[in-house]
Formats: C-alpha cells, sequence, structure tokens
C-alpha cells in the first residue's frame, strides 16, 4: 500500500489538528496520523493563551504581553499577528460551543482548585461563573467523589477576595452509582435524566441555595445533551447554572478533542490513528515518508511537507532518559545541560529546564540542528514539541499549540500548493 498527500502532520492533539485545518485551508490535500488519543482527554478544556510573564501577576492582555516573552519563545517566532491567526482558526472550528471571542482579554474562569485563572477561550457552559460576572455563587460537589470539594473551593476562592460572596454545598447524586463511577456515568445519568435525576439534584441544591444567584457544579453536566441539563437544571433552581473545570479524566476535554475531529471531518483531512510513527525515509534534505508501525511492519506515508506536532515530555513527543533528551522519530536536535541536576529546580514550581525543553525552530518553524540549520526544508514543528516556552508556568499551552500549528500549517500547505 502506499499512501501519497500534500501535507503530512503526525499528532492528533490541538497543534496536530490545528496545523491540518490550516493545511487545508490553504488547499492542500492533508492526513492527520495520530498514534493515541492526544492529551486533551486529560486536559481541562481550556484555551490558555498566556496567563503569566515572567512569574508576574496575571497577564489580562495577552497578545500585547506577547513582545515581553524570551525571543526564543516560539510565540516570538510567530508573532501577536500568528497568536490572532491561531485564536481564529480555533473559533472557526468550535463554533459557539466556546466564548470568549469576543474580547483580546484574559477571562477569569474559576478552577476546582478554588483559584481563578486567566484564560482566553472556555467553553459556554463556563461562562456564567467567571470571576468578573456578577451574582454570589454556591459551588457545589458531590458526596463520594473525590475531585471537588466544593467547601475547601469555595473558602479558597473567598480568600483570594473574589468580588462576590461564594459558599460551597456538598449534596449526594440523585442516582445511586458505583464508588469508581467515571465521570461520563454520572454525565450519561443526567442526559438520560434517569429516575428524574435533574429535578431531583436541582431539589437537593435548592436546600442550599439561599440568596445565590448561579451554582456551579463540576464539569460533569451531561454529555450529549449538556445545554437541556444545564437549563432544566437553572429553571428549577431559578439561578444560573454553570460548570467548573476538572482534573482527569475531563469531560470539557474529551468535548473538545471531539470538536476538532469533527472540523477536521468536515474539511476532508484523512485520520489515520492507533500506530506510531517510528522513523523516516530523506533523500538531498527533504524527508520522503514517515515510515508507520502497523503491526510490526514499517509502512511509508508519502508527502510533500510534513508537520511534527507529537507533544511535549507528556504526549510522548520529547523523550528523556537519564542522560539525555530526544525527539524520536526525526533525531531532532532537543538542547539540555549535560548536568542531569541542572534540569530542574528543588522547588516545584521552580522555573525548570525542562519545562522547556524541545525542537528548536527556524522562522518557518523547521527543527534545526546545533549549527542553527533546519534538519530538513520540508519538516516543521508546533505545539508541546517546540522547546522556548514553559507552557506550564505561562499558562499558554493551548495558544502556544494553536499559534505554531496554525503557522507551520499554513506554510506546509502553501509550500505543497505551490
Ligand atoms: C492534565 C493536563 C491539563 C491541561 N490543562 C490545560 C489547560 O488548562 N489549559 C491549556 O491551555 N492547556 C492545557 N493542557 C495542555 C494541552 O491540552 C496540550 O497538552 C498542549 O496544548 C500540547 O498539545 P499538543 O497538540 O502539542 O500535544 P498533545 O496533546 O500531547 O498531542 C500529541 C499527539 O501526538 C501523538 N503522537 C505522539 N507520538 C507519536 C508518534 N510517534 N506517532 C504518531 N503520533 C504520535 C499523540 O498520540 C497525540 O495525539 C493540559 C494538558 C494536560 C496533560
Amino acid at each position: 500500500m502506499s499512501i501519497r498527500e500534500d501535507v503530512l502532520v503526525v499528532g492528533g492533539g490541538i497543534a496536530g489538528a490545528t496545523a491540518a485545518l490550516a493545511a487545508a485551508e490553504a488547499g492542500a490535500q492533508v492526513r492527520l496520523l495520530s498514534h493515541k488519543q492526544s492529551t486533551l482527554r486529560q486536559a481541562s478544556g481550556l484555551i490558555d493563551v498566556l496567563g503569566a510573564v515572567g512569574g508576574a501577576s496575571p497577564v489580562s492582555d495577552p497578545l500585547a504581553a506577547v513582545a515581553r516573552l524570551p525571543e526564543a519563545h516560539p510565540y516570538r517566532i510567530v508573532g501577536a499577528d500568528g497568536v490572532r491567526e491561531g485564536l481564529r482558526a480555533f473559533d472557526d472550528a468550535v463554533g459557539d460551543a466556546y466564548a470568549g471571542g469576543h474580547t483580546d482579554r484574559n477571562a477569569l474562569v474559576l478552577t476546582h482548585g478554588g483559584t481563578v485563572k486567566p484564560t482566553a477561550r472556555y467553553p459556554v457552559s463556563v461562562a456564567p461563573g467567571l470571576a468578573s460576572a456578577s451574582g454570589d455563587a454556591l459551588l457545589v460537589g458531590f458526596a463520594g467523589t473525590t475531585d471537588f470539594d466544593a467547601p475547601a473551593a469555595a473558602a479558597h476562592l473567598d480568600a483570594t477576595g473574589v468580588p462576590f460572596d461564594v459558599d460551597g454545598a456538598t449534596v449526594r447524586f440523585p442516582v445511586d452509582l458505583r464508588d469508581d463511577a467515571r465521570v461520563t456515568r454520572y454525565a450519561t445519568a443526567l442526559d438520560e435524566d434517569e429516575g428524574n435525576a435533574r429535578a431531583r439534584l436541582a431539589d437537593a441544591v435548592a436546600a442550599e441555595l439561599a440568596d445565590h444567584e448561579r451554582v456551579g457544579f463540576p464539569a460533569m453536566l451531561g454529555k450529549d445533551r449538556r445545554a437541556d441539563v444545564r437549563a432544566a437544571l437553572a429553571d428549577r433552581l431559578g439561578a444560573a447554572v454553570f460548570e467548573i473545570p476538572t482534573g482527569p479524566p475531563s469531560l470539557l476535554g474529551m468535548r473538545l478533542e471531539d470538536l476538532l475531529f469533527d472540523a477536521l471531518d468536515d474539511v476532508g483531512v484523512r485520520i489515520s490513528t492507533g500506530n506510531p510513527a517510528v522513523g523516516y525515509e530523506a533523500s538531498d534534505g527533504r524527508i520522503d515518508a514517515v515510515l508507520v508501525d502497523r503491526l510490526g511492519r514499517e509502512v511509508p506515508y508519502h508527502a510533500e511537507e510534513f508537520v511534527l506536532a507529537t507533544g511535549g515530555l507528556v504526549g510522548k513527543g520529547i523523550e528523556s532518559d537519564r542522560e539525555s533528551v530526544t525527539e524520536p522519530i526525526f533525531g531532532c536536535h532537543v538542547p539540555h545541560p549535560e548536568d542531569r541536576y541542572a534540569w530542574s529546580e528543588s522547588a516545584a514550581f521552580g522555573d525548570h529546564a525542562f519545562a522547556r525543553f524541545g525542537v528548536v525552530p527556524d522562522g518557518g518553524l523547521r527543527p534545526t540542528d546545533a549549527d542553527g540549520d533546519a534538519h530538513f526544508e520540508n519538516l516543521r514543528a508546533a505545539g508541546g514539541v517546540l522547546g522556548g516556552a514553559d507552557v506550564a508556568r505561562e499558562k499558554s499551552a493551548a495558544g502556544v499549540s494553536l499559534a505554531t500549528g496554525a503557522y507551520a500549517g499554513r506554510r506546509a500547505g502553501e509550500e505543497a500548493t505551490r
């Protein structure tokens, strides 16, 4: 079997999906190749673009703050316009499922840990809970679940000085579920309104409501009928209802993955999942094919242009052992201190060198070797595999993936169809 495309994108996370969409928009025939599910299934579903620079207080206008980042940062390569372009691609892909596109400024979203986080785009179900929205809030958790302690989160938020009253309550979920039930099981019970679950949940919360004008639940209010579930609860409670993003596994993250893959289907991107890329064939400084391991056989996937979007240390796009840090498919250069002890700081939230490990891009996002020359003329990189950004500290992970995905994908698409 021989496969040939204009553009082959390796990686099925936010960066890979955005690169594939941008390449398709440029008129290219595109295939997206992804080994496993992306980290989106664990992620919050929020799109953080830039929440902090140099450890300083929250950034309110992320586009304006791009110029304050170090020169090696991927945002400095694509520029504020590139970040804007990534957000435009995201807004087109997800449509009215997300809010935040009306302004360049960050919103402040309540987190399940009882903090407030600057973010650029958030699911519409999260919107009524923004710290900037008015109305006293009641946070509600479910007895027996461990990932959201509503009274503790409310106390923590209160201590941060949010400009509204916030209280927490724990109620029994209205359907008897096993102790180890997954978040999707809770969501299905509300989707299906099992045993009149929606009304019974609203009634349990009503007993705690008092004067609160909005009620926040962990993000498990339905899967396929999310808007119906929220509307039913809000109706019966006479209060606005919102979701609070949770830790893994995350329904909001899964939902975002579905939205991005639906958008890929809509523009005719071909998708191959389940097998890893393990190597490549190249000649004259150009990649001819990526080799994919299919049941022990290496199958070449040919294309004119390639985008590497395999994620960072978490997504396995970058690997490390005790001695070295590598990019496993193309063997791209990943600079790192010789001394293993210089990779991290002793403080958990310190300025760790490893957080910025990744391939080093040139101005066209082509990974470069130790001399600064592009490894291959037709290979670009996007997202977590790129070095130079501490996305967890800066709160910029999804934004970097969107901006560099759109930039790399558009260039690959234009080059392939030239
Ligand atoms: C727990 C958690 C919470 C997060 N919360 C937030 C948040 O609140 N806000 C925010 O902005 N971002 C958040 N993120 C980050 C965000 O979800 C992405 O991880 C980040 O944007 C990087 O995306 P990516 O597309 O570069 O890589 P990934 O999402 O890691 O995707 C990499 C893809 O490459 C594929 N792949 C890897 N190696 C191969 C191979 N050899 N062959 C074929 N395919 C391969 C993988 O299967 C996967 O599909 C969170 C991430 C995690 C893990």
